[in-house]
């Protein structure tokens, strides 16, 4: 019973590895589709600073576009 437990614990282990490694490929890829843009003014998410740029003009016509 030794064995299998510890056979238990090291899937365990690797599960947590590759969840960790799952989120870090997320991150990347969430930093890559450009994501990671939010309006300064209302803190709404935009999909890149082009989007950005769009939301800027449809809501704050009157700001200038940080980017
Ligand atoms: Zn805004």
């Amino acid at each position: 019973m030794v064995r299998g437990h510890a056979k238990e614990q090291a899937q365990q282990r690797n599960a947590k590895k590759q969840s960790e490694s799952k989120q870090g490929i997320s991150q990347i890829e969430a930093r890559q589709a450009g994501l990671k843009v939010v309006c300064p003014l209302c803190k709404a998410p935009a999909t890149g600073s082009k989007a950005l740029q769009l939301h800027y003009e449809s809501k704050h016509p009157k700001e200038t576009p940080p980017i």
